[in-house]
């Protein structure tokens, strides 16, 4: 058959993740920590399980979980969000996504991406029909030239699909470049569907600032977040949309057709997390930041060019100095065979012409497991 997917490679992180068992590698290509979340939130989820009810929640999320990402909202960026028309529960951000491009984008409509982009957002564009608009942020600085992203717009542009913080760059977009987007996003009548998934794992006492609230985009964002990340529980696939009524109604339309709902005790077990304290997300970035600290020292050590990392889960950096002339999928390939460490190829976030020789390092991870791959990684070089 002919379709968008057919003949599209399997996901990178799949592709890593099978690579590092076979070969007993210590995983830092695809992006989930190595311990649970809160103990208090998975004990909210077994009770939920155990109590009950099980049965189908309803369609636009549990309501306690629908009001605590509305009291997120307000208490982390001062939004002013009703529960009750304006926020949608979704399993992941990766439905969340696919609910506004098939409910947003119509056949022909162009979709302005930033690349390097999150794997699936390509497909899931296609695949809505749109036309994916690419525009560049190169490294080292992964500065968004704003000049660069008024000329993507055409009188086809729809919409433009952001992620902030960004993986793999792991860029936090500054002031400027959102107050820029968010002018080009209000003069050009654009729908912004901003990927905030990152939202709290940001470092060095820099803060998230969501594009939905930066002047004119309070109407025209869907804002996107994961408590995969927020409670370091990647496996549970309990996501959430923020949107204004006109703007959410379409989507919750196309959540109905895709899972219709999420599981309830997790939904539950969420709402509970998003009432934890500031220690409690202070704590996630300040931890985070220290592993990050301990991977690229270590990796910087050993001749990696480490590039800056101010928010996610990763470190992206060039191995062209230590494995010169090799390609960003060979080196992967190789440190994961020969080394016994995996990382995952940066051109896999790129739909054509990726820089050559980067890789990107997960690091919420186990301290011992981090010191365990740069002592690899030593001997090996
Ligand atoms: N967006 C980005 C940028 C991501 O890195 C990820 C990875 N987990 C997701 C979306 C998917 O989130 P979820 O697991 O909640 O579907
Ligand atoms: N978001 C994760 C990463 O970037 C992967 C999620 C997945 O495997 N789909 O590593």
């Amino acid at each position: 058959t002919n379709s968008v997917f057919t003949g599209l490679p399997t996901t990178v992180f799949e592709t890593m993740s099978r690579l590092a068992v076979q070969h007993g590698a210590i995983n830092l290509g695809q992006g989930f920590p190595d311990v649970d979340g809160p103990e208090d939130v998975r004990a909210q989820a077994s009770a939920a399980l155990m109590a009950g009810p099980n049965q189908y929640p309803p369609m636009l999320g549990l309501a306690e979980l629908r009001q605590a990402v509305a009291e997120t909202n307000r208490r982390f960026y001062g939004l002013d969000i009703d529960w009750q028309r304006e926020v949608l529960v979704t399993s992941g951000a990766t439905e969340a996504i696919a609910d506004c491009l098939l409910a947003l984008i119509e056949p022909g409509d162009e979709v302005i991406l930033i690349e390097p982009l999150y794997d699936c957002y390509l497909p899931m564009v296609e695949r809505a029909g749109g036309t994916p608009v690419r525009v560049r942020v190169t490294p080292p600085e992964w500065a968004l030239d704003l000049d660069a992203f008024a000329a993507a717009i055409t009188p086809r542009t729809k919409a433009i699909l952001i992620n902030n913080p960004m993986n793999p760059a792991a860029k936090v977009f500054c002031d400027e470049e959102l107050a820029g987007i968010a002018r080009l996003c209000v003069e050009h009548d654009l729908y912004a569907i901003c990927d905030e998934v990152y939202e709290h794992l940001v470092f060095d006492g820099a803060r998230h600032r969501p594009l939905m609230t930066f002047p004119g985009m309070r109407e025209r964002t869907a804002r996107i977040g994961s408590a995969g990340k927020t409670f370091s529980l990647t496996g549970w696939k309990v996501g959430y949309i923020t949107a204004a009524p006109g703007l959410l109604d379409p989507i919750a339309k196309a959540h109905q057709f895709v899972t219709f709902t999420t599981a309830p005790n997790l939904q539950k077990a969420v709402a509970y997390g998003l009432a934890k304290g500031d220690v409690y997300f202070d704590t996630l970035a300040s931890d985070l930041a220290a592993k990050r600290d301990r991977l690229s020292d270590g990796l910087a050590r050993l001749g990696f060019a480490v590039l800056p990392c101010a928010g996610t889960y990763f470190i992206t950096c060039d191995a062209a100095g230590l494995m010169p002339g090799l390609g960003d999928v060979e080196i992967c390939s190789r440190l994961t065979v020969e080394a016994g460490v995996t990382a995952v190829p940066v051109s896999a976030f790129y739909g054509s012409d990726a820089p050559h020789s980067f890789i990107r390092f997960c690091f919420c991870k186990k301290d011992e497991v981090l010191d365990e791959a740069i002592a690899r990684l030593e001997r090996w070089i």
